[in-house]
């Protein structure tokens, strides 16, 4: 069935059972302002003062909390900063400024709170302290309406460039489908990033996306384009045409290619060095499905599916890493799923491939810290593409709905996640894996 007779479809079941509507999302088009409303924020913690500067420096209109109380005027966002809360007591403006604010959110608004993350504190009240936010934002991700989203970001000493970073993230339409979800931020490493957002966060670098012939390969190379990458777009040959339309349309170039192939790696370094010049990102994103309930799994559907999704991930990497090809600032992005950290029935060869990809972005990013090479994982849920329209109606309906923002995402929104990862800004985000769901309550 086309994408848009689905999505009428959907509306329509969606009135007649009651359920409510959608609301229309707010995604990043450049040029846009971070948020278009008054953003308060408050706490006491480390990183206000910074977050204040560079939140001006972007042309945010910031709020505190008593004038925000007498305005009536709508907020497009609350920023939280608890990262110095050293007791529960301390986490009481949850509740006392947070709870008023969250009453004044204009559609499509974020609440970020900021806390410490708990592996970087020393006693066990601290610990506590700083992981029952997460427990708390994951909630309140869930009573929120209209689009509006709330996330966790968990600094430590040394990290308010990046955590600068992530809270812009968050307030953005980059974010639009992120919801109830934590990241992490290392210390900075390097020289601090730029402060003032660019157009063209990437320019100047290459960029590999595999699978990027259609769905959300094809948006990953636009996006990263957009943002100012050359892109290598990868796909097999049967998907030639596709995939030519694709490089052409994002002006960068196409290597058609299995990625399965024994030297898949070694060819992609070479086509990207030698025609481009160099290699700083690698998104991972080709992957394939062949479910059956594993009583009536063959060994074809199980071979392919862990050589397309994980397999050859490693091997690709192993190239990609060797003899210095990717420098200082590189960046591994794969993309996972939900279906790798809830499961999902019919699915056991692609839920084990999806969870060893997390797996292998947990010890890559140990291993090439050093390099100053960061290994990330975005894991969409339901997201409507021509893998999501082969399911059946019901079960995609249900798909699409069981979400805190009740609605599927788009290709788009896991591109801007990916695109946000592969910033020189998000230097201090790895071993991570983000959820780009919706709050999907599968896994969560
Ligand atoms: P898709 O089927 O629309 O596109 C996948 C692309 O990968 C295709 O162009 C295909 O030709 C290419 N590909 C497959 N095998 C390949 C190989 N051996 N070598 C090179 N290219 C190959 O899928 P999609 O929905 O855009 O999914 C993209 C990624 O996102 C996949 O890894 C998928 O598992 C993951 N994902 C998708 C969803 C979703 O809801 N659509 C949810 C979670 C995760």
């Amino acid at each position: 069935m086309p994408m848009i007779l689905d999505t009428i479809l959907s509306s329509a079941v969606a009135r007649r059972a009651g359920v409510p509507q959608a609301t229309t999302l707010r995604r990043y088009e450049p040029g846009q302002p971070l948020v278009d409303a008054p953003v308060l924020l408050v706490g006491a913690g480390a990183y206000l003062g910074t977050l204040r500067s560079r939140l001006q420096d972007n042309g945010v209109h910031l709020v505190d909390d008593e004038s925000s109380r007498d305005q009536t005027t709508r907020l497009g966002a609350v920023v939280l900063d608890l990262s110095d809360a050293s007791c529960l007591a301390d986490l009481d403006p949850l509740r006392t400024v947070l709870a008023p604010a969250v009453k004044r959110l204009s559609r499509n608004a974020r609440v970020v709170v900021i806390g410490t993350d708990p592996r970087s504190l020393d006693t066990v009240t601290d610990a506590v302290t700083h992981r029952a936010l997460e427990g708390f934002v994951r909630s309140l991700g869930k009573e929120l309406r209209g689009g509006s989203t709330a996330n966790l970001v968990l600094g430590r000493t040394g990290s308010s460039d990046g955590v600068g970073a992530a809270v812009e993230f968050l307030l953005s339409g980059r974010s639009a489908y992120v919801d109830g979800q934590v990241i992490r931020v290392d210390a900075t490493p390097g020289p601090a990033p730029a402060e003032t957002p660019s157009a063209t966060p990437l320019a100047g670098k290459v960029a590999v996306v595999t699978g990027a012939a259609r769905g959300i390969g094809a948006e990953i190379a636009t996006v990263l384009a957009r943002d100012g990458a050359t892109v290598v777009c990868v796909d097999v040959p049967a998907a030639g045409d596709a995939l030519a339309r694709v490089a052409n349309a994002v002006r960068g170039t196409a290597l058609q290619l299995d990625v399965t192939a024994a030297d898949a790696g070694q060819r992609i370094v070479a086509h990207a060095v030698d025609r481009h010049g160099s290699i700083d990102l690698v998104v991972h994103n080709a992957g394939i499905t062949r479910d059956k309930l594993l009583v009536n799994m063959d060994e074809a559907r199980w071979d392919a599916v862990l050589d397309v999704n994980l397999g050859s991930v490693l091997r690709m990497n192993e190239a990609v890493l060797a003899d210095g090809a990717m420098g200082q600032g590189g960046r591994i992005v794969c993309v996972s799923s939900i279906a790798g950290i809830a499961g999902n029935r019919g699915q056991t060869n692609y839920g084990m491939s999806k969870a060893g990809v997390i797996g292998l972005v947990d010890a890559l990013a140990t291993a090439v810290r050093g390099r100053g090479i960061t290994v990330n994982a975005v894991a969409p849920g339901f997201i409507e593409t021509e893998m999501t329209q082969r399911v059946p109606f019901a079960t995609r309906e249900i798909g699409r709905r069981m979400n805190s923002l009740q609605q599927g995402g788009r290709p788009r929104d896991v591109a801007e996640a990916i695109a946000w990862l592969a910033q020189p800004g998000s230097g201090a985000v790895t071993g991570q894996v983000l959820r780009v769901c919706g709050q999907s309550l599968l896994g969560a």
